[in-house]
């Protein structure tokens, strides 16, 4: 998955424009900058790659998904549905609007099941944020009529998602809103930074303004801005934004490359009797940032990782008892340790971490191994890495 791995001259070149005229700020400063507007540039070139009519970006991933919420009127009270399974981000930029986060099973598209959504709604539901974790999708169609019928927000967290399709759409344009991450391990990296995306003239404007202080951005070099409503800072640098024009430019090269390294692993392991995948929804194509695999019981699954780890096999892992990607281990949230007092209305919200259990999340997880597919492997080392990893797992199941 990660662009870092093939940082090059061309990176270099767009931070240098910013560094030669010194204007690291993407706004204002209009005379002094030579006609180098870094981050209006990615923008126009997101919009295009992800086909949508409006994108603004942000410093992080994690703000993106806060300043998307917020753009919609998400805020104190609201609950918003997720999954199990995907960053810590996702919880913390929701609790940053001091809404509420409702966790549901995943099912076998390794996100949202969809009846699991169903039953979490109650009066106070805002919005379902569904997060394509690891490259792939969840089932777009039944997630998109729920949100229909009870006249929801509809969310994609598409961070690891980057290059993949649903229906020839790119992850992260389908639902009302999209986030994505260019930190330093997504597929295309501005080192850290992230970016809105949508459709929605409305909760495009808002974005912008509150990712800037609420300030509305008219007039030549900032004179006439007034602020409609408050906001923060959630901007992004001219020499981030810089990075990240380069490698926007080079992602359909970084997909062809995952998708080679994906298929020949993919073609290895689905010879070897008791490996299952995660199931793609019909008409989705993968990013081919991960490949995702079931064993047969959670028992196996242990055990091959272990085998992967002392046999060189790295960047694969099991999620269960990772504290970055699964609930099992979110004792901070369930304990809700906080810096700073949280109201009672979100103490109360999260009262259900208690006592809920995710058994259904739980058998797909404790079963599951995904593998980051890197850009930097050679062809002969990723048919080595196969063969490897076919021998070790037929071994241990
Ligand atoms: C990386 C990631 C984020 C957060 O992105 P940052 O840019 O690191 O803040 C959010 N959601 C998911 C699924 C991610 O993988």
């Amino acid at each position: 998955m990660p662009g870092f791995e093939l940082f090059s001259d061309l990176e270099r070149k767009e931070v240098n424009d910013v560094l030669d005229n010194g204007v690291l700020m993407r706004y204002g400063f209009d005379g002094m900058r030579n006609g180098h507007w870094k981050a209006k540039e990615l923008e126009a070139e997101l919009a295009t790659t992800f086909q949508s009519n409006h994108v603004q970006l942000v410093s992080s991933g994690t703000a993106a998904v806060s300043v998307a919420l917020a753009s919609a009127g998400v805020g104190a009270g609201d609950e918003v549905i997720m999954p199990t399974f995907t960053f810590v981000a996702s919880f913390e930029a929701i609790m940053m609007l001091g809404a509420i986060p409702i966790l549901v099973d995943i099912d076998d598209t390794l996100t949202l099941d969809p009846k699991a959504v169903e039953a979490a709604i109650t009066p106070k539901t805002k919005a379902v944020m569904i997060v394509q974790m690891c490259g792939s999708m969840g089932n777009m169609d039944a997630l998109q009529d729920i949100c229909n019928t009870h006249n929801l927000l509809f969310v994609e967290d598409a961070c690891q998602a980057i290059g993949g399709t649903y229906n020839g759409k790119p992850l992260g344009s389908i639902a009302d809103l999209g986030c994505f991450s260019f930190d330093f391990v997504k597929t295309i990296t501005c080192g850290e930074g992230g970016a809105v995306v949508t459709n929605n003239k409305d909760y495009y404007i808002n974005a912008d303004h509150y990712s800037d202080h609420g300030h509305d951005h008219l007039g030549n070099d900032r004179g006439a801005e007034t602020h409609p409503f408050l906001g923060y800072n959630f901007r992004i640098s001219e020499l981030h934004a810089a990075v990240g024009l380069a490698q926007v430019r080079r992602l359909p090269e970084f997909i062809s490359i995952q998708k080679r390294n994906y298929t020949i692993l993919r073609n290895a392991l689905s010879r070897v009797p008791g490996v299952t995948f995660r199931t793609v929804p019909k008409g989705g194509e993968e990013s081919y940032a991960f490949l995702n695999f079931f064993l047969p019981d959670a028992e196996s699954s242990q055990k091959v990782i272990e085998a992967f780890k002392t046999g060189g096999v790295d960047a694969c892992w099991n999620y269960y008892h990772n504290n970055w990607h699964y609930i099992k281990e979110w004792n901070h949230l369930k304990d809700l340790k906080s810096l700073f007092p949280i109201s009672t209305e979100v103490k109360k919200g999260l009262e259900y971490l208690q006592t809920k259990t995710f058994e259904q999340s739980d058998s797909y997880i404790a079963r599951n191994i995904s593998c980051l597919i890197k850009l930097s492997w050679t062809e002969d080392e990723v048919k080595a890495r196969a063969e490897k990893m076919a021998k070790i797992i037929k071994a241990h199941i």
